[in-house]
């Protein structure tokens, strides 16, 4: 079982099962989002089950497009997960306490990623969206 939460500790998750496809995106967006290089962020698998354990209410929602959205803590501001139509879609990487299960395994928009970004392990690099 996997476990996370925010910095304050307000809220607090659990996941039942595993994460898949863990990728750091470089588009400017994600960057704003993750207040960093980009986003470290991994899927629920489809049989995984998520869970509240406190602080749901302290989540806010911010909309980035129609019925997506990037959710925070309202208190200390650390990014949690993304939404999808109200439902947690995948976490923030670095939410997670412990090992997460999952490594890096793509880079995508690297084509648009910070001047100062300098991009190390093996995992593949694309310009834009991973090639299906
Ligand atoms: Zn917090
Ligand atoms: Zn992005």
């Amino acid at each position: 079982m996997l476990q996370g939460g925010c910095l304050c500790a307000a809220i607090r998750y659990e996941i039942i099962g595993t994460l898949r496809d863990a990728r750091s995106c470089h588009c400017s967006q994600c960057r704003k989002i993750f207040s960093g290089a980009g986003s470290a962020y991994a899927e629920l698998s489809a049989d995984a089950e998520f869970r509240w354990i406190s602080g749901r209410d302290t989540l806010k929602v911010y909309k980035t497009h129609e019925n997506w959205g990037m959710a925070f803590c309202s208190n200390c501001g650390s990014t949690i997960c993304g939404m999808f139509n109200d439902n947690v879609h995948g976490l923030t990487l670095g939410s997670i306490d412990g090992d997460p299960g999952v490594e890096i395994e793509k880079h995508i928009f690297v084509g648009s990623k910070a001047p100062w970004d300098h991009i190390g392990g093996s995992a593949p690099q694309y310009a834009e969206h991973a090639e299906p």
